[in-house]
């Protein structure tokens, strides 16, 4: 008889911040990464309740204030490294990354994703062999690309970029853990149930999302399946989205529809939803 070795495992907790965010953090027995420190103080209080724990590094997604704005006094405190996307500007100095490059945190392996779309320069980390929370399964730090249910603005980018970001995470693994930057969960889902009233997995979704906000707790990390199966950016050449979309915007002409343009209509609805 052999002895198996006991898996390495990590804990990933979702640390809330300001009125709808989440600072992944993510750790093993000694070391510990956070992601987006838009704000310090949740991650200080966490060490602080944690001695044992060393702040290894700082994985940034976007340049955007709510993602960044924790960064250089957590670094003052702890000496963290921190990575970040090469392609925009940081209010700190970071090691810069760009899609295909891979880092080493924690023992586990990530591969930088470029997602542009939301910024012009977002990139995404995905691992492949993560053991979290006693579960193995890849897992995904998407920032404000991919949220449950929706996606992220276009503040910087093309209706087109962002098709192309979102479809390089949706081949992800289907158990990828989707860990996304906001609790945005539930308002999305209304404006997915305008666009797809008749999803019953995204009804059934729904219920489910309500039931754990009714008790404060996160609708994240969704997985990428799930989202396949409920987030209309995800879907948006199924053909029930397409008719969706169209019959929102009647007074565009038939032969103004591709691909492309019913993402940036999608989009558009989804801006004006209320
Ligand atoms: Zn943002
Ligand atoms: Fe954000």
């Amino acid at each position: 008889m052999t002895l198996s070795r006991p898996e390495s495992s990590h804990i990933l907790t979702p640390l809330p911040a300001f009125s709808d965010n989440y600072l992944w953090f993510l750790q093993n027995d000694q070391q510990a990464l956070v992601v987006d420190p838009g704000d310090a103080q949740p991650v200080l209080a966490f060490l602080s309740e944690h001695p044992a724990l060393q702040l290894g590094a700082i994985l940034i997604t976007h340049h955007h204030p709510d993602h960044v704005g924790g960064v250089a006094e957590l670094v003052a405190r702890t000496g963290a490294q921190v990575f970040g996307p090469a392609l925009e500007k940081m209010p700190i100095p970071v090691e810069p990354l760009v899609g295909q490059q891979h880092i080493n945190v924690l023992g586990l392996d990530f591969k930088v994703i470029d997602v542009p779309g939301h910024t012009a320069g977002h990139i995404a980390y995905f691992c492949e062999n993560a053991q979290i929370n006693g579960v193995a399964a890849p897992l995904l730090f998407c920032g404000d690309t991919l949220f449950s249910g929706g996606c992220g603005r276009l503040f910087e980018g093309t209706p087109a970029q962002m098709l192309a970001s979102l479809d390089s995470l949706a081949q992800l693994p289907a158990d990828t853990r989707v860990c996304a930057a906001h609790e945005y969960t539930l308002s999305n889902l209304r404006f997915a149930l305008a666009v797809e009233t008749d999803n019953a997995a995204l009804q059934k979704y729904n219920l489910a999302c309500q039931t754990l906000r009714a008790q404060s707790m996160p609708t994240l990390p969704s997985s990428i399946g799930q989202e396949l199966a409920i987030n209309p950016f995800l879907r948006s050449r199924e053909i029930s989205v397409i008719q969706a979309v169209q019959q929102h915007f009647p007074q565009r002409k038939t032969n103004e529809w591709n691909e492309t343009t019913v993402f940036a209509h999608l989009r558009e609805w989804k801006n004006n939803f209320q």
